[in-house]
């Protein structure tokens, strides 16, 4: 087990010092519990590492669709990164919880021109462009107010990492930014030197998610600074900041075997520093996104068993109080997790079941033929390694209501968002 989680003297499960099953007593189930120790420590690694690798500068931007609240922007602030959002509501909810706007990097495919003018009116830092439209929209917003926006093109380095097609984002058939290969990064670059209200700053690249090998960030990089330096040689104009985006890969399972976050910067940084010095350009100030990296192994979730299904020769289902509304990710990629039986940790995981949640769909799963305890009515679940792409993903499908979140810092909790209320879900009806 990770070193933040631990098994007390009554065999309960612990997160961040505190007794999962006294926290789900208190605050009900389902409840996503989040350990700050954990966040700030990995926050620390990953600033830690990218000032030491890149002696010339380099900012960690977290990249807050992972997990997105008021409380995770304030704690980001002080330990000094800077964030990404993709979209408004992500843009509005770190603006109120006081995150300085020029740290703030604006993403997405489809920006609406609503958002960019939301995003010039508040001086947020950096947009990160990724189609012509955009830039047009961008350049006739800006020039009308008054004001010049920084902007980083989003380019697709054409990397295969490797990983699950749904979460593979690098390759010239993705949505996302503007092709190497077709020269429409190339027109894009030379446009956004060109249109008024805009100040190309740099370029950017996001590969993929939860990717375990190096290669592919190494040859990212590569290949954005041979684009850097063609683009030198032919417009004159030299980027400052090159943005190599997230998808360092956490551990899931035991099983799962990550390259430590260290070691992708040292040999990122070996490949930056080379091709520089090679080519005789100057390094550029370097950007990381982690999202998953930051708050994944920060979190779990807590649910009450229901039901036990015991079908002859099939299967076993122990159904949960929650499920796809608030862990969307085993229906949506199949994604792996490790589930203990938090009021019975120290026993032995001697079954093997399917962890069901509670929403009218088949495939409404936590995890299949995954081993845990022997459980019954009443018990607790953990799913852990849910910090990432869990709270931010959650939905009201059947009308469930979210979960609160609590955050756990040496042993003690605070409610971090409050569990919704049916009076919530009908907020917005007429
Ligand atoms: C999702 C995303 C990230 C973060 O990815 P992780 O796998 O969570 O590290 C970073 N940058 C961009 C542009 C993204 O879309």
């Amino acid at each position: 087990m990770q070193e933040n989680l631990s098994v007390n003297q009554e065999g309960h499960l612990c997160v961040g010092g505190a007794d999962t099953t006294t926290l789900a007593s208190r605050y009900g189930t389902p409840l996503y519990v989040m350990d700050e120790g954990r966040i700030r420590q990995n926050c620390r690694r990953l600033k830690q590492s990218i000032e030491h690798f890149y002696e010339n500068g380099g900012m960690v931007l977290y990249a807050s669709k992972a997990f997105s609240c008021k409380e995770i922007y304030r704690i980001v602030k002080e330990e000094g990164l800077g964030v990404d959002v993709v979209s408004g509501g992500e843009l509005y909810t770190a603006l109120a919880a006081g995150f300085p706007a020029e740290h703030i990097y604006f993403h997405g495919n489809n920006k609406t021109p609503a958002e960019l003018a939301m995003a010039l009116e508040n001086h947020v830092g950096h947009i990160v462009a990724d189609n012509l439209y955009e830039l047009e929209t961008l350049s006739s917003l800006a020039a009308s107010s008054n004001t010049v926006m920084p902007v980083l093109l989003r380019i697709k380095p054409g990397i295969d990492a490797h990983t699950h097609d749904f979460i593979r984002t690098g390759q010239i058939d993705s949505k996302f930014g503007f092709a190497l290969e077709t020269g429409e990064a190339e027109e894009a670059f030379k446009k956004a030197l060109s249109l008024p209200g805009i100040q190309l700053t740099g370029i950017h690249c996001h590969i993929g998610s939860q990717i375990f090998d190096i290669e592919p960030f190494e040859h990212a990089a590569q290949v954005m600074l041979q684009f850097a330096q063609d683009m030198y040689r032919r417009s004159g104009f030299m980027i400052q900041e090159l943005n190599l985006g997230g998808g360092f890969g956490i551990c899931y399972l035991p099983s799962d075997d990550p390259t430590a976050l260290e070691k992708y910067m040292e040999r990122v940084a070996e490949v930056v520093k080379r091709f520089c010095e090679d080519k005789a350009i100057p390094i550029p100030h370097i950007c990381i996104e982690p999202g998953r990296s930051i708050v994944g192994d920060a979190g779990v979730t807590l649910y009450t068993v229901g039901t036990v299904k015991q079908i002859p020769g099939i299967r076993t289902y122990v159904s949960v109080d929650g499920g796809m509304t608030d862990n969307p990710r085993y229906i949506l990629y199949g994604s792996d997790y490790e589930i203990v039986c938090a009021n019975k940790a120290d026993q032995t995981k001697d079954s093997i079941v399917t962890v069901a949640g509670r929403c009218c769909e088949s495939g409404d799963l936590l995890q299949e033929n995954t081993p845990l305890q022997q459980t019954a009515p009443g018990d607790i679940l953990a799913v852990l390694c849910t910090g990432a792409y869990n709270y931010s993903m959650a939905s009201n499908y059947n009308r469930v209501p979210r979960p609160a979140v609590v955050m756990v810092k040496d042993g003690v909790d605070r409610l971090i968002v409050r569990r919704e209320s049916y009076d919530d879900l009908l907020r917005n009806d007429i």
